[in-house]
């Protein structure tokens, strides 16, 4: 029996983590138990915190975490419950598989996977003021850099894969993003063998995400570069609601859509659960479930590949319908 803490958060994360909740359940009959958490502005009306320390010890004594999404404030009491998961668990590799499920028009197919340095870079939210502005700190270390390298090399193998990316702007950051690409070239040397390793810089990478997605395989980048450019391979994908995201440590783990809270359709049963679902799909794989896994990815490549349209796309079917459709499949 492997335990899951499950952290439904604000806006639709309690609806889409709900959904998977169901799915996962429905694959590994007898296999998960579920406890539930406190993430986001509930948590810190409970508590006072939006990551409270019980949550956090909850996440800690499960074998993996479901995240739905939290809203953040523009307030100076507001602290990020995600970049300090992300931090106290050590979550510092962000995986994120793009694919493409329905063929969109003027759309090209897109099988990505974007691996983001999870705990540096832009998001240690180190800014200092003086009376000429504000600068902002953007840490890259080695430890990091080498670290989130290997991690993709060794995913590439694991998964089949047959190159890697790495996306930079070394030419005009030549000491910071210079170390992540002198990493990267030296890692794919001494581990890399059998993978093709290719560079491109990040505005032409964006350009070509939505041009010519297929010339990619697994991208690795540093942080901010990850979060923007998994938003555009989702776009090509369909939108937001079809990119699942694993957060990745040494021995914790936290599975969520890639998307935000999305206050503006919260409560209206018509959020696209796939993302949250494929995070539960991912999950299953990364506790050694892999048929139950597999099974859920099936499940869910089969309500699109039988011509059904979820609300975002234009279709009749709302979380419910997704959710009862993606069941029925998986019960045969
Ligand atoms: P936050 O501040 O929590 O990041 P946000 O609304 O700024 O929230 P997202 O939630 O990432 O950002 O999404 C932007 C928009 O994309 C939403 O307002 C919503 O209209 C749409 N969207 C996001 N996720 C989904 C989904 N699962 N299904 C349908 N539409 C979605």
């Amino acid at each position: 029996m492997k335990r899951i803490c499950v952290l439904p958060g604000d806006g639709i994360g309690p609806e889409v983590v709900d959904c998977a909740a169901r799915v996962l359940k429905e694959a590994a009959p007898g296999d998960l138990e579920f406890i539930y958490a406190d993430i986001g502005q509930s948590a810190f009306e409970k508590h006072g915190r939006y990551l409270p320390e019980e949550t956090l010890a909850q996440m800690r004594a499960s074998d993996s975490c479901l995240f739905g999404a939290v809203t953040s404030e523009d307030s100076p009491r507001y602290e990020s419950p995600v970049l300090r998961f992300r931090k106290e668990l050590d979550l510092y590799a962000n995986v994120r598989p793009v694919k493409t499920l329905v063929q969109l028009p003027q759309r090209q197919p897109i099988d990505v996977v974007i691996i983001r340095e999870n705990s540096e870079g832009m998001y240690t939210q180190d800014e200092v003021f003086d009376d000429k502005g504000v600068t902002t700190m953007r840490k890259v270390t080695k430890g990091a850099s080498e670290r989130i390298v290997s991690y993709a090399i060794e995913y590439a193998l694991r998964t089949g894969r047959k190159g890697i990316t790495c996306v930079h702007k070394a030419n005009v950051l030549k000491a910071s993003d210079g170390l992540f690409l002198a990493i990267f070239r030296e890692k794919m040397k001494d581990k890399g063998k059998g993978l093709n390793a290719s560079e491109q810089l990040v505005d032409s990478a964006a350009m070509k995400l939505v041009a010519e997605p297929m010339v990619f395989d697994v991208i690795v980048t540093l942080n901010l570069y990850g979060d923007i450019l998994s938003d555009v391979a989702a776009a090509v994908a369909g939108g937001l609601g079809f990119a699942p995201s694993g957060n990745i440590g040494p021995k914790y783990s936290v599975f969520e859509p890639a998307h935000g809270s999305a206050p503006d359709i919260a409560g209206k049963g018509i959020a696209n659960p796939t993302a949250a679902v494929l995070a539960g799909a991912m999950l299953l794989r990364h506790i050694g479930l892999e048929r139950a896994a597999s099974a859920v990815e099936t499940a869910v490549a089969g309500f699109y590949s039988s011509g059904h349209l979820t609300n975002d796309l234009g279709g009749r079917h709302g979380s419910k319908s997704f959710t009862d459709h993606v069941l029925k499949n998986i019960t045969g």
